[in-house]
């Protein structure tokens, strides 16, 4: 199998605070991978390990198979990897455009940043429509839907999604993970951050859930669903 990221033994520590230990994790070339648990399980440090932001202690990040171990955020970026993080992150005191051009100035090539905006306003209407509003006006979905726009638009193999879906209404969470099915269908790989473990269950191809910052189970996501004495322990809501 062709993996798109693959996490040997990773340790993510804060002081005396382990917060990933451990940590084992194959994404497929192509798929949906979900990564779940419990608040505090370690799934934000094992992202923000993997986009090159936290420091790794122990093991190693592998993606399309070359060797990222401890590299800056800058080389993940440009092995293809980008991140929507948790909360979104947007620039709410800068508009919608604003946003994307800032994102797009770290491609170093202004033809190539001015497609990618123009193709992410025409992907995402609702930002062409909102391009001069400042980002915080936007509903939370909108700045989701900013935040994933913002990752695009280094034209990623490998998207990192951290809880899209906390905090929105219902339709809007839809919509979200419609989207998520629509990348995967473009070919891009996506680890999935989720506490939503139903949904993200439905759209995932491969399912790890830590607990603690360990692995607690992994597999296919129709046998983690089933398991009832799982879904209890770390699944629920
Ligand atoms: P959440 O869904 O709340 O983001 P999570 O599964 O993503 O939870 P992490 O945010 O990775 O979990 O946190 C894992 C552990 O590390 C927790 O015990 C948390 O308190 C701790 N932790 C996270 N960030 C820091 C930090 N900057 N300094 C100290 N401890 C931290």
């Amino acid at each position: 199998m062709e993996t798109a990221l693959t996490l040997k033994g990773l340790d993510v520590r804060y002081g005396p605070v382990q917060a990933a230990r451990g940590v084992d994790l194959i994404a497929a070339k192509g798929g949906v991978t979900a990564l779940l648990g419990a608040n505090g399980a370690g799934k934000t440090s094992t992202v923000m390990a993997i986009a090159g932001a936290r420091k790794i202690h122990a093991g190693s990040v592998s993606i399309f198979g070359q060797d990222m171990t401890g590299a800056t955020p800058d080389a993940i970026v440009r092995a293809g990897v980008a991140i929507s993080p948790e909360g979104r992150r947007v620039f709410s005191a800068l508009s919608v455009e604003d946003n994307l051009t800032l994102a797009g100035s770290v491609l170093g090539d202004g033809a190539r940043a001015a497609r990618q905006k123009a193709a992410m306003m025409e992907r995402f209407p609702i930002l062409g429509e909102r391009r001069k509003q400042l980002a915080g006006l936007l509903s939370g979905g909108e700045q989701q839907m900013l935040a994933v726009a913002r990752a695009l638009m280094s034209g990623p193999r490998l998207l990192l999604m951290d809880e899209p879906s906390l905090g929105l209404a219902p339709q809007m969470v839809d919509t979200i993970f419609g989207i998520v099915e629509e990348l995967r269908d473009e070919g891009i790989s996506i680890l999935l951050v989720e506490q939503n473990a139903t949904l993200a269950l439905d759209v995932a191809d491969h399912a790890v859930i830590l607990a603690n910052g360990e692995v607690a189970a992994a597999g296919a996501p129709g046998d983690l669903k089933n398991d009832k004495l799982l879904q209890a322990a770390y699944l629920a809501a």
